[in-house]
């Protein structure tokens, strides 16, 4: 392994003071998290409704845990695909109004496995260059030519498409995840049909949240199956579970189970994970209000920080991101605000761009106002010491 040099890739990292740490959490997923011995209150999780340690999620995994066991014993197509795995996928579909979906381990393969299989040599995929990782590494996977284009720029993403005469797909989050922002789907919509492009959405920060009812991006903004084609919704984050579907017409569901290898290739969800799924499914089906639970919770924050002059990243759904810029300096007050009990995520190149370091808040509908009043004095505070030492 000499001649890889880990070491000195690693020592090059710290220095450039992009070093990541697990940190070890010792509670379930909740807002007040225990990590090692300390309490803190939890500003960094995806758990946007509170779901992710839901009493009807429990009851179902360990019931049908029971029942059924743990492991799934092998793929979808072998002998893995259980009656729960079948259901989660009709609930699913009918939930987000479209004809099929189609369940995967976790989106991270669920991109690879859409990018990968719907593209070929021939065709070319045009992406936001803010565009999760596992979409970029999907159009890695591909044959086909790729481009990018600024975030958000529909000037560019039309010249783009313009140039070119090949089959083209455009592939894009619907809420930027270490932005927050909201995708300007129409008009991303009316582009693709303008120049009978496929367009493949990511929903992951959508799904669960936006809409009244939380079906995501396409009730939002209100666009049907034949507007959003592709899209991939995860269960790991409003959802509070684990696993991600794509949904579309039952030929996309069919060509995929037969042709996505990130699909075919790998052991099937526990079932009793399934089913804790769809448990958590029904909740939001059922508790509409926790949605809006959570908007007044970023309302609050939002108007919070603006009486307190901190600046935050454009945003209106659960990711508040506070751009700070220096790496240091965003490792420095992500620790003072961790001594005063609050943990936020610290966000460091290369998962952003160069000297766009920032704090990223997310709120979730389980956390109370006291909590969040606290959290917005703790980064005032924060952000006036860093000022001072620097
Ligand atoms: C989290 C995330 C994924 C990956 O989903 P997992 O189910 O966690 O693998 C994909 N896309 C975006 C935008 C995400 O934020």
């Amino acid at each position: 392994m000499k001649f890889l040099n880990l070491q000195q890739q690693l020592e090059l990292r710290k220095a450039a003071g992009e070093n990541r740490q697990r940190r070890i959490i010792n509670s379930a997923q909740q807002t007040q998290t225990m990590l090692g011995t300390q309490v803190v209150v939890n500003f960094s999780s995806n758990d946007y409704l509170g779901l992710a340690n839901s009493h009807n999620a429990k009851r179902a995994l360990s019931s049908h845990c029971e029942r059924y066991g743990f492991g799934s014993g092998a793929s979808h197509m072998i002998c893995g695909h259980q009656q729960a795995h079948e259901n989660l996928e009709i609930a699913l579909a009918e939930f987000i109004q479209r004809d099929a979906a189609l369940t995967f381990t976790c989106g991270y393969m669920a991109n690879l496995a859409i990018i990968q299989s719907l593209s070929s040599k021939n065709d070319v995929i045009i992406a936001d260059k803010l565009n999760h990782a596992s979409l970029i590494d999907g159009v890695q996977l591909s044959q086909a030519a790729s481009q990018r284009y600024p975030h958000c720029d529909l000037t560019a993403l039309e010249t783009r498409l313009k140039k070119s005469s090949q089959n083209k797909f455009v592939v894009t989050d619907s809420v930027f995840s270490m932005d927050g922002d909201i995708a300007p789907l129409p008009d991303i919509v009316g582009l693709c049909e303008k120049y009978q492009a496929i367009l493949i959405v990511d929903d992951a920060h959508g799904f669960g949240v936006l809409g009244t009812s939380g079906q995501g991006c396409c009730e939002y903004y209100n666009l049907n199956q034949k507007q959003l084609p592709v899209v991939m919704s995860t269960l790991g984050k409003a959802l509070g579970g684990f696993g991600a579907f794509v949904s579309g017409e039952k030929v996309l569901i069919d060509y995929l189970m037969q042709f996505a290898r990130s699909y075919i290739y790998t052991t099937a969800m526990p079932s009793a994970v399934a089913q804790a799924n769809l448990a958590n499914l029904e909740t939001l089906k059922s508790q509409p209000f926790l949605i809006e639970k959570l908007n007044n919770n970023i309302q609050l924050f939002k108007r919070l920080c603006a009486d307190n002059d901190i600046t935050l990243i454009d945003s209106s759904t659960a990711i508040q991101p506070v751009l700070i810029g220096h790496n240091e300096k965003t490792m420095a007050v992500f620790q003072s605000l961790m001594e005063q009990g609050i943990l936020v995520g610290a966000i460091r190149p290369p998962t952003v761009p160069p000297n766009s370091a920032r704090l990223r808040v997310t709120l979730s509908a389980a956390h109370t106002e006291a909590e969040i009043f606290t959290l917005v004095q703790s980064l005032k505070n924060s952000l006036n010491l860093t000022e001072v030492n620097s």
